[in-house]
């Protein structure tokens, strides 16, 4: 993505700052009955762009964090003994899809095969969902909009998205942004200064070129920020780096020490 277009945002907006044409085209998918396909790595803003784009647009959000267990029961719903009685309750797919909010899968690639099936019928014009367990077909309520991420290359691929479910979703692709904006992004979100936000993403830089530390994710845009906020509430910076940056990363304890060796280079 290139050129940041113009946003007027009102200030109670989650804040995000585009990278691209990102929030236009969330926008108009969402206004064409698109599904959405957020593809990128952890911590580079997919969530923030869903926040801030459905308060914009003026839409509830619900968020589910997929992971291996996740299956289309936690998220259709369930009967629940209450006392002697047997009462249904909606999972957050199903509530979604009644008020006709926002709904966002994060890490769809990670739940299982059966919450994909769950989805189809919801990403094509049908935009239906079918809720076996309680005998229910519910065609999504006005406002309704689908939007999925995925992380690419996470654990080597093991959990892809098949290309027929893909094939249903408007893509869009993310990745840390440039320096300059991700200063700003730093900057935004703390109460740091320029020069250290821009040694805190020249430090991200340097981490994301070393392949040979075999790291298996390299520092995020949440790192740097979370590292920022430590600096700004006083904690000195390599010891907030080594917190927030370096252990997260690994365990491994000769790649910790390469890791520290570039902070006490940086600051
Ligand atoms: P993802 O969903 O891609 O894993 P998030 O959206 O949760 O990542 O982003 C992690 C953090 O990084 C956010 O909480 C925010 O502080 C910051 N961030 C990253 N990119 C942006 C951006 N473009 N505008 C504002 N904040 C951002």
């Amino acid at each position: 993505m290139t050129a940041a277009p113009e946003l007027v945002v009102p200030a109670d907006l989650p804040w995000y700052r585009p990278v691209g044409h990102e929030c236009t085209l969330f926008e108009q998918a969402y206004r064409s009955n698109l599904p959405l396909l957020l593809k990128g790595p952890t911590g580079c803003g997919k969530s923030r762009l869903v926040e801030h784009m459905a308060a914009r647009l003026g839409r509830p959000l619900v968020t589910v964090s997929c992971h291996d267990e996740t299956s289309a029961v936690d998220l259709l719903g369930r009967y629940l003994v209450r006392g002697d009685e047997t009462v249904w309750q909606d999972g957050p797919v199903t509530r979604a899809v009644r008020e006709g909010a926002i709904l966002y899968l994060d890490e769809v690639a990670e739940a299982r095969p059966d919450v994909i099936v769950v989805l189809h019928p919801l990403t094509d014009h049908r935009r239906r969902l079918f809720v076996e367990r309680h005998d229910e077909v519910i065609d999504a309520a006005p406002g309704f909009g689908l939007v999925v991420s995925f992380n690419p290359g996470y654990q080597r691929g093991l959990k892809e998205l098949k290309p027929s479910t893909r094939q249903r979703f408007v893509a869009m692709h993310f990745d840390y942004p440039s320096a300059e904006v991700e200063v700003e992004v730093v900057m935004g979100e703390t109460a740091i200064d320029a020069g250290t936000a821009k040694r805190l993403v020249a430090l991200a830089g340097k981490m994301r070129c070393l392949r040979e530390l075999g790291l298996s994710e390299v520092p995020s845009t949440r790192l740097l920020v979370d590292a920022a906020r430590l600096i700004a509430a006083g904690v000195p910076p390599r010891l907030a780096c080594q917190a927030a940056v370096v252990e997260p990363l690994t365990d491994d304890r000769d790649v910790a020490k390469g890791l520290a060796d570039l902070v006490a280079l940086v600051f």
